[in-house]
């Protein structure tokens, strides 16, 4: 089975690698699916999401990443997807994915949603949080793959310099 990750992904944090990780062992074929919608004002343009990802999981098999806009749906049929992957890290995650997941199971009722519950050392992740500590110069080592904190760093430090 193949299955269809989608995302934001802005940027892959480890929590987002433990789920990829995890999902390789557990389905034939992982598509990582980065949203370019730009309406969500990204730090980083998709094709960069896209180049992080492929170097931090070019280790696994079976790992495809593409772009996407527009319905999750489309997107699994265009790709040959049998199921659609997400990942659960608190009960505040449950309620808007329990309504994403119904919302596309009435658009295409053969394509399941899988949840897979976060490892609890990555439970407090999300890349709103690695955002938000890279800016202030926290160190985000232990939150992200070596090629998204180096991005974070050149980024926040171009935006702004270290006097
Ligand atoms: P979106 O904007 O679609 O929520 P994200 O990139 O924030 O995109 O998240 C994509 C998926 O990865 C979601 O299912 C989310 O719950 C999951 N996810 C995000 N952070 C983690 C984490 N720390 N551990 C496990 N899953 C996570």
């Amino acid at each position: 089975m193949r299955a269809l990750y989608p995302g934001s992904f802005d940027p892959l944090t480890n929590g987002h690698m433990d789920l990829i990780e995890r999902a390789a062992s557990l389905f034939g074929g992982v598509i990582v699916a980065v949203l370019s919608n730009p309406n969500k004002k990204p730090v980083f343009r998709v094709e960069q999401r896209i180049a992080q990802i492929q170097a931090s999981t070019a280790y696994l098999d079976g790992i495809e990443v593409i772009s996407f806009d527009g319905l999750t749906v489309n997107c699994a049929e265009t790709h040959r997807a049998d199921l659609i992957l997400r990942g659960l890290r608190a009960m505040s995650d449950f309620e808007y994915e329990l309504q994403i997941a119904h919302t596309n199971r009435s658009l295409d009722e053969t394509l399941e949603t899988v949840f897979l519950a976060t490892s609890a050392r990555h439970s407090f992740l999300s890349s709103s949080v690695v955002k938000e500590v890279a800016r202030f110069g926290g160190t985000i080592d232990h939150m992200v793959p070596e090629v998204v904190a180096k991005d974070l760093i050149k980024l926040f430090n171009s935006a702004f310099p270290p006097r």
